[in-house]
């Protein structure tokens, strides 16, 4: 029988995620399944564990990669810690707060947006006069807005947030592994991540870490947790001491994540977030060089996600077609308002490296003469 498996090509990744799996991650993968309850995999868990915590700088307890994408992790944060009639403040600046804001709406929270021009950052003072006005049960932000470039102040916010009785919630999917996140210093009560961006494993897992305040409001909770599937009080049972089954967890995709946690902890954090920052402003400079302008102002632009605009006259599809079928090169489109307005420009993990750079512009170069 045919199988259509082996038509898939090696593509650049360069799009808003997934990027670029290394070898290594790949080799892990594909290792011998065990058991779900199996005492080895037990250490290996527990190794995952371990490294998420050193990654996400916090010494959590509750730290755990939840089964499914970056979404699951968001689903997991809001569920377990809203109960109807919460009330909830979501800062947006883009597709991934307004996601927030609609997933907490439909828990019954009473949510408030405070919200931002697409392609500019949260402004601390105008949430600093928000929650003046208000006591929230929960502030949510997303660190690194995938759909526009933009980099929030996550620590500016969180320094606010210190001494009150709200809870901060902070998406960091695609900032994780590529800038710094230091959870506890920053005071972030629930965090959650994905794997398919900066830490360069497949899409599959969120990993994701609740402070001992979160925790003591998923254990105070009057109702039960709406969704046994994400329920963490759950969860943890299974990831703590007591190992309990709960669902069988996707034991090769944890082996992946394990190795991209080690590849990253070998490297360096500190030297992965500086590869990061030299091959975003070489294309930054690259992209200029072609006449090409970003969307977002320093200094609040991702180094892991590039958004540029397109320059009039210039079709955004047939670029992006080209790029895919002649180069081999995946790049994302605009989202939203900013839909055939910009293209977005991943270098996240593996996928940021001199050599993508060079790739890229020079492919982008040959097809912008010629359209
Ligand atoms: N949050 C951010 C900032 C994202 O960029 C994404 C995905 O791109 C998500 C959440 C959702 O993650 P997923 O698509 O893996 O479910």
């Amino acid at each position: 029988m045919n199988n259509i498996l082996d038509g898939i090509e090696e593509i650049l990744l360069l799009g808003p995620g997934p990027s670029c799996v290394r070898k290594e991650v790949y080799d892990a993968l594909s290792r011998k399944t065990l058991g779900h309850l199996d005492p080895y995999f037990m250490t290996i868990m527990d190794g995952i564990k371990d490294m998420l915590k050193r990654v996400m700088n916090t010494g959590n307890a509750l730290t755990v990669p939840m089964s499914g994408t970056g979404s699951a992790g968001m689903e997991a944060c809001f569920v377990n810690l809203v109960e109807p009639g919460d009330r909830v403040l979501v800062l947006i600046n883009g597709v991934f707060g307004m996601r927030m804001s609609d997933v907490a709406a439909r828990l019954g929270a009473e949510v408030d947006t405070l919200e931002f021009t697409w392609g500019t950052p949260v402004v601390p003072e105008a949430v600093e006069k928000k929650i003046r006005e208000k006591a929230y049960r929960i502030v949510a932000v997303v660190h690194a807005e995938t759909s526009t470039g933009v980099m929030n102040p996550v620590a500016e916010i969180g320094k606010m947030l210190k001494g009150s009785d709200m809870l901060y919630l902070v998406d960091t999917v695609t900032s994780l592994g590529g800038i710094d996140v230091r959870m506890d210093d920053w005071g972030i009560d629930a965090l959650y991540s994905g794997t398919q961006k900066c830490l360069s494993c497949p899409p599959g897992l969120a990993p994701l870490s609740f402070s001992e305040r979160a925790t003591a409001k998923l254990n105070g909770r009057k109702t039960k947790v709406p969704n046994w599937y994400l329920d963490l009080s759950l969860i943890s049972n299974y990831w703590g001491a007591k190992r309990v089954y709960h669902h069988t967890a996707p034991v090769n995709m944890l082996y992946g994540l394990y190795q991209a946690l080690l590849l990253l902890l070998e490297e360096g954090p500190e030297k992965a977030f500086q590869r990061h920052r030299k091959n975003h402003l070489a294309l930054v400079s690259g992209l200029k060089g072609l006449g090409m302008e970003m969307l977002v102002e320093e200094p609040y632009r991702l180094p892991m996600l590039n958004t540029v605009l397109i320059p009039a006259g210039v079709d955004d599809l047939s670029i992006r077609k080209a790029l895919r079928s002649e180069f081999k090169i995946e790049i994302g489109g605009g989202l939203g308002p900013l839909a055939g307005k910009i293209w977005r420009i991943g270098l996240m993990g593996h996928s940021s490296t001199e050599e993508s750079v060079t790739r890229l512009l020079a492919a982008l170069k040959k097809l912008l003469q010629t359209n």
